[in-house]
């Protein structure tokens, strides 16, 4: 039964197997000897198993979790260097027939406003978005096949793609749509999207068809197998995510990392990001009715559990997250972020007011985007707007293969350089401007190897004089 080779996410990712892992992880949360040794794994920077994981997540001696926090710091530096990519959601679509208990965009929900964006409007979304600086979008939508068919959603990456800004282009599109067909699949590929992002919200199955009473999304195993299907239809950079909250979270833990375990094994790929979402309030949601809310402190554990047991796997972390939350779990492993996000349709276009919210949930960080720039950079990391990668076709297991060799610094660390710059140059305000300059200065100086560091200077004096991408 238990056979991560099996194409089928479900049968693979199964409650005894899960339930096992959690009873062997309890039983050796004290044994010192095991945890060292799996630390000592995890040191070879080549990941851990689902069950390896779990006894570092379960054990509560302070001075290996210390451990852990050091290394997951160290493999983030390694693999990432102190970049942070940078994102933001664009709302497309709030109509939704699911009856999600946890989403306020639930079809029963009548007094939250419905709309949709038109593609004017989504051009006027995009702009706005452009014009903050954002250059890497992830576009989400409800499920609901008529009013939201994939029609409309292949038509919006197409209008997205075709804007013309002053600064340049959109450079990448992510897409979080509900679970889909492999004919789909194929067309969101052909379209030329980035990665595509579904969260699981719970392996826990029973929870699942609870937490999902009526419409399409209550299909377990539909949904679960999604990721299978994406990568059919020729999609090879997925994100899976859980919501935590609804369920244990460290059963949570370990069916996102068998479901990791199980796309390399089948696909030859893993996750090309991870997703921990915490839920929050909502306009009909509080989230205080879900039993499994996690502390502060907990997230950042799993963080770091999450880093070292798939080294090579973005991490990101939404606005949902306050500030604080932010600051201590990026230092542990996360490489993407949003910033100035709005979780409205049609929001950073035109406000809302307070009568017609339409927003999915509460954002935790309200900060705009030149400050999220801002606070990196005062942290000392690199505020990241690229998407060479994709561009140059570096998806799936090649950009894998650059990241388990290490490769990425050498040709991440300039690229994220220059896209600063531009940002610096078109955006920024003089305070942020005056810090991110002082920065470059310093992290070019970085790039080991001499060639592409003279061509890296070349192209920011470029960008100083006006050329953009
Ligand atoms: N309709 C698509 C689906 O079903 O997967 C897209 C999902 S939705 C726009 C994006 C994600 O928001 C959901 O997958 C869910 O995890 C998360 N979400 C829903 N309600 C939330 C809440 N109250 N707090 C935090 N996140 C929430």
């Amino acid at each position: 039964m238990y056979n991560k080779e099996s194409l089928k996410a479900e049968e693979f990712i199964c409650h005894e197997e899960i339930e096992e892992t959690l009873a062997y992880a309890e039983a050796n949360k004290d044994n010192l000897a095991l945890i060292d040794e799996i630390i000592a794994k995890a040191k070879l920077r080549k990941g851990l198993t689902h069950r390896e994981a779990s006894v570092l997540l379960a054990c509560e001696n302070e001075e290996k979790i210390q451990e852990v926090y050091d290394l997951a710091e160290q493999i983030k530096k390694d693999f990432y260097g102190n970049r942070i990519v940078m994102f933001a959601p664009l709302y497309l679509s709030n109509y939704c027939i699911n009856g999600c208990v946890y989403c306020p965009y639930h079809g029963k929900n009548k007094h939250i406003a419905r709309k949709k964006l038109t593609q004017d409007e989504v051009r006027q979304e995009v702009t706005a978005l452009q014009d903050m600086g954002h250059k890497r979008l992830a576009i989400e939508a409800g499920e609901d096949p008529v009013n939201n068919p994939i029609e409309y959603i292949l038509e919006c990456i197409k209008t997205i793609y075709s804007i013309k800004h002053k600064n340049g282009a959109i450079r990448r599109v992510n897409v979080n749509i509900a679970a889909t067909t492999v004919e789909n699949y194929r067309k969101l590929k052909e379209a030329g999207i980035g990665t595509y992002i579904l969260f699981q919200e719970t392996y826990h199955k029973e929870s699942y068809e609870k937490l999902h009473p009526t419409g399409p999304k209550h299909d377990y195993a539909y949904h679960t197998e999604a990721m299978d299907r994406a990568m059919e239809g020729g999609i090879d950079d997925v994100g899976l995510g859980v919501l935590f909250g609804l369920e244990l979270y460290k059963y949570e833990f370990a069916g996102l990392l068998m479901h990791a375990e199980h796309l390399e094994a089948v696909h030859g790929v893993g996750p090309h990001t991870i997703s921990v979402p915490r839920i929050k309030r909502a306009d009909d949601i509080d989230p205080d009715v879900f039993d499994n809310g996690i502390s502060d402190d907990i997230f950042a554990k799993i963080c770091a559990c999450i880093r070292v047991a798939v080294p090579y796997t973005g991490m990101i972390i939404s606005t949902r997250e306050s500030q604080a939350v932010r600051e201590k779990v990026i230092r542990l492993g996360v490489s993407q972020i949003s910033g100035g996000s709005k979780t409205s349709v049609g929001g950073y276009d035109h406000p809302e007011p307070e009568d017609e919210r339409s927003e999915q949930f509460d954002v935790s960080d309200t900060r705009t985007l030149d400050e999220v720039v801002h606070w990196l950079m005062d942290m000392g990391y690199i505020p990241s707007f690229c998407t060479a990668c994709y561009r140059e076709g570096r998806t799936g297991d090649r950009f894998m293969s650059l990241c388990k060799n290490q490769q990425i610094l050498n040709c991440c660390h300039p690229n994220a350089l220059m896209t600063l710059k531009e940002y610096l140059i078109d955006y920024a305000s003089e305070d942020t401007r005056k810090i991110g300059e002082a920065l470059i200065a310093k992290e070019i100086e970085k790039v080991p190897n001499e060639k592409t560091r003279e061509i890296a200077k070349r192209h920011l004096k470029e960008i100083e004089e006006g050329q953009r991408d």
